[in-house]
């Protein structure tokens, strides 16, 4: 009776050192991307890259906070995604790009691997974080997508937090689109209700100006893989400066901006939208890694160096495998982005010449 009662408990402890082995089995990883384009170390300066540097480390550190407690990766990409939001430096949320009409109209999307549940908006110009928007969609809502005044109001139901126009504007990205649509001969807008009067001859300079090159991106992502082992992914953006009422990029559509499966990978790109769509670039990653059996490196490389060059597209993107293989891939000068494993050291890297 005593051994056998012995041989119980010893199984049971087998059992319960099996389940904390699996429960601490996955190490986890979160990416961060700010948005790929012709970024160069000239126009950056130090100071621009010191402040780009920075934001990209307390994004991605808001995001590693909630994985190390034991949180998700669902949660930990929007938490990221919602600073990088609030974040005057980059296209997404307060500092997004304005449309030729002189609106900020917002994309997002975010996909969880573990379930394949995914959530995205489009076009929403009042919601503080379009990210959380996307994933009360996910949630709460029997559908996939939603966009403009539609969605917003969705929101503003689910309790989220609505903006006007002044939150979002900032006085660099406004003076980049008149640059831009000056450049074009293209009508200027007026200025937004409630922003501040033009300033005089001092006018802020954008450390990093969205229409110097129609090739500037400056969008958001995030992809995250959590101790459970389930990954997930998520964009934000202004979109493309100067763009048309009512267009929309990649970002928010699943399986080209944004994607993940436990099955394969999870995917968040930045780019010139139209190509991005054109390839399913998410999903195509996913697929190689999937059915071929690639890399993640290798998978993401071949998308964005081979099939989105030969369709003269320019981007990037970040990656994340369950098993904890992650990659950055792109074709432009630079792309802001950000890594950290548990128990590693952060990197954070900006030129293409950088790791
Ligand atoms: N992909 C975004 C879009 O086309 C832009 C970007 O990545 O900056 O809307």
């Amino acid at each position: 009776m005593r051994a056998k009662g012995l041989v119980f408990t010893a199984a049971m402890m087998m059992a319960a050192l099996a389940a904390q082995a699996q429960q601490t089995a996955h190490k986890w990883t979160i990416v961060v991307h700010g948005g790929a384009g012709v970024i160069q170390r000239v126009a950056l300066g130090p100071e621009g890259d010191a402040a780009y540097r920075k934001s990209l480390e307390a994004a991605t550190m808001a995001g590693a906070k909630i994985l190390d407690a034991g949180g998700s990766s669902l949660d930990a990409v929007e938490a990221t995604l919602k600073v990088l939001e609030d974040d005057p430096l980059f296209n997404a949320g307060r500092g997004a790009v304005f449309s030729a009409e002189g609106k900020n109209e917002m994309d997002s999307s975010i996909m969880d691997g573990a379930t394949l549940r995914a959530g995205a908006v489009a076009g929403v110009t009042k919601t503080r974080h379009p990210v959380s928007l996307a994933r009360a969609v996910m949630e709460k809502s029997p559908y996939v997508m939603m966009v403009g005044p539609g969605a917003d109001s969705f929101g503003s139901k689910q309790g989220l937090e609505q903006a006007p126009p002044s939150w979002f504007f900032t006085e660099s990205r406004w003076q980049s689109l008149v640059k831009q649509l000056t450049k074009e001969g293209r009508p200027i807008p007026p200025r937004p209700e409630g922003v501040p009067p033009a300033p005089g001859a001092t006018v802020p300079v954008a450390l990093y100006d969205e229409g110097a090159d129609p090739r500037s991106h400056g969008t958001t992502g995030v992809v995250a893989l959590d101790r459970q082992g389930n990954i997930a992914a998520g964009t934000s953006t202004g979109g493309m400066q100067g763009k048309m009422p009512g267009r929309v990029g990649d970002s928010p559509i699943i399986g080209a901006g944004t994607y993940a499966s436990n099955d394969s990978c999870a995917v968040s790109a930045t780019g010139t939208g139209e190509y991005f769509i054109r390839l399913g670039v998410a999903r195509e990653i996913c697929n190689l890694v999937k059915f071929k059996g690639m890399k993640l490196q290798a998978a993401a490389d071949e998308v964005i160096h081979h099939e989105l060059e030969t369709l003269h597209g320019d981007g990037g993107v970040i990656a994340i495998t369950p098993d904890g293989q992650t990659a950055f891939s792109f074709n432009t000068p630079g792309m802001f982005r950000a890594r950290l494993t548990e128990g590693g050291k952060i990197t954070v890297g900006i030129y293409n010449d950088e790791q």
